[in-house]
Formats: C-alpha cells, sequence, structure tokens
C-alpha cells in the first residue's frame, strides 16, 4: 500500500496499543467512522491482524504495525510507516499503557516501575512529538488531533493497589494540559480522556478485580471499550472544535 492522491483529505489514525481493549475499540470505531487506521500493537500480532480484518471487512482501511511505544526508534518508525503506507497522519490516540502488578508501594520493583514510566509516560510522550513534528502548520503540516488515554487514577490516587501507575497517569494529565496549550495555535488540538473500570485484560493481575469493585461505582456497574471509544471519537472529531486540553471522565460517575 502507498499514498495516492485520493489520500488527500483523507483522516488518518495512529491508534497505539490498538491490538486489545480500549485501542481496539477505538480502532474499530475510527475504521467505521471513516478514519484509515494504524494498529499499533506491541507482542500480539495475531490480535492486531484480527483487528485489521475486522475494519477490513466493514469496509475501512487498516494496517497493523508492530512498536514498543516506549523505544524512540520504533515510535519514529511507526509514524514513518503510517504516513508513508496510510497517507498523512491527521489524529493520534495515546492509548498503549500497562498497569503492572496490583501492590502497595513497599512491594514494587524499580524494573516494574522502569518499564510503566516508559510506556505511560515517556512513550505517550514521544508519540505526541512524532505527531506534531508531522501535524504543525508551522511546519508544514494541516493540524490535527491528538487524545491522550489517562485513567481515573490519576484523581484517585490507586491506593493499596498501584499508587506509581496513577502516578503515571497523572504524569499524563499534566502534559496533556501544557501540550495543549502549547499547540493550540499550530492546529493542534489535545485532550484526554480519564476511564475508570473498564472490562479489559489490564486487570488480569487481579481477576477478582472488575467484580469487587463495581457496586463501588455510581453507575453500579464497570464500562466497556466501546463507551470509552464513543468519547475519543467525539474528541477526534470536528464536533470538537473548541475542545482543548479537556480531560473527560469515562467513569460511570467514579
Ligand atoms: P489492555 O487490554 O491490557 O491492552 C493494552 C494494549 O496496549 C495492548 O494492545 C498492548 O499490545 C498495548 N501495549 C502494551 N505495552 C505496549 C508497548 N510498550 N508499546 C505498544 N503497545 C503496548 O489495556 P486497556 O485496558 O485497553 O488499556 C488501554 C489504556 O487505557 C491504557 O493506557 C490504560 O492505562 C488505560 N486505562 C484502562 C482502564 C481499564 O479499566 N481498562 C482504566 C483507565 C485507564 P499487545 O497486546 O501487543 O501487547
Amino acid at each position: 500500500m502507498t499514498t495516492t492522491d485520493e489520500d488527500a483529505g483523507r483522516q488518518v489514525v495512529v491508534v497505539t496499543g490498538a491490538s486489545r481493549g480500549i485501542g481496539a475499540a477505538v480502532a474499530r470505531l475510527a475504521g467505521a467512522r471513516g478514519y484509515a487506521v494504524a494498529v499499533n500493537y506491541h507482542r500480539d500480532a495475531s490480535a492486531a491482524a484480527g483487528v485489521v480484518r475486522a475494519i477490513e471487512s466493514a469496509g475501512g482501511r487498516a494496517l497493523a504495525i508492530q512498536g514498543d511505544v516506549a523505544r524512540e526508534d520504533d515510535v519514529v518508525a511507526l509514524f514513518d510507516r503510517a504516513v508513508q503506507q496510510l497517507g498523512p497522519v491527521t489524529a493520534l490516540v495515546n492509548n498503549a499503557g500497562a498497569a503492572g502488578r496490583p501492590g502497595r508501594l513497599d512491594a514494587l520493583t524499580a524494573d516494574d516501575l522502569w518499564r510503566l514510566l516508559g510506556i505511560n509516560v515517556a512513550g505517550t510522550i514521544l508519540c505526541a512529538r512524532e505527531a506534531v513534528r508531522r501535524m504543525s502548520r508551522q511546519a508544514g503540516g494541516r493540524g490535527g488531533v491528538i487524545v491522550n488515554v489517562s485513567s481515573a487514577a490519576a484523581r484517585l490516587g490507586g491506593a493499596g493497589e498501584w499508587v506509581h501507575y496513577a502516578a503515571t497517569k497523572g504524569a499524563v494529565d499534566a502534559f496533556t494540559i501544557g501540550l495543549a496549550r502549547e499547540v493550540a495555535a499550530d492546529g493542534i488540538r489535545v485532550s484526554a480522556v480519564r476511564p475508570g473500570l473498564i472490562e479489559t485484560e489490564i486487570h488480569a493481575g487481579d481477576p477478582g478485580r472488575l467484580a469487587r469493585l463495581a457496586p463501588l461505582v455510581p453507575a453500579r456497574r464497570v464500562g466497556t471499550p466501546d463507551e470509552v471509544a464513543e468519547a475519543i471519537l467525539w474528541l477526534l472529531s470536528p464536533a470538537a472544535s473548541y475542545t482543548i486540553g479537556a480531560i473527560l471522565d469515562v467513569s460511570g460517575g467514579r
């Protein structure tokens, strides 16, 4: 696949961590709404291929691209391939993330901490940097939209479970606010969503967690990846044209 004249004006979205969970739901919904979708994944090639197949069989266009968002060379290659094969990137959903093993801070290993900082913080920032370099009107780009995926943990703190994870998402919130102000005049809109308890494999380290916590959610249930994807697709859309630096809670009231 190479870019053609038909690509001019087409919306191209890079969704990181799109092989499973919230990212896969975002990729499928974006495909259905007419975006060409770069489906980034880290390890699970067959799951990413399944997301691409689902988008294509619904009439959309998608491409699976392997890459670890914590590695700068992988991030640059991800954007280069997306541009070469799908066209200029107009949107980024900075979704790839990990929570690690739940537990109190005194049980945290430095390796686990560096891994989470690498994926959730450095990965988010590096992907945004590559998007800004390509989208910025001052640099000859066409503008664009970035949606970061934070977490309600940034507000709640994650006590007893993962305060370090919550801290990485606090960093995502601060980054969202600052970057939104920095690049708004370059034609780039930046915002974030803060999902609450969403049914995905990120909770695999504590299989009973969702059932245990669901009654504490004001909505009295956990959310679905599709419910988060709907909010993200709205933030990506022109309907959100004056929504800049916003952090939207998608958390059932929690
Ligand atoms: P998930 O089901 O565990 O999926 C994680 C995705 O991220 C997978 O596609 C995985 O790819 C990818 N990924 C992991 N490490 C990566 C790396 N280094 N580089 C590139 N991709 C990587 O998680 P999820 O629940 O959908 O979470 C998505 C985002 O929502 C995360 O940022 C998470 O912090 C946030 N969030 C989730 C919840 C929730 O309750 N689920 C709540 C708040 C916030 P592979 O499959 O290829 O490894």
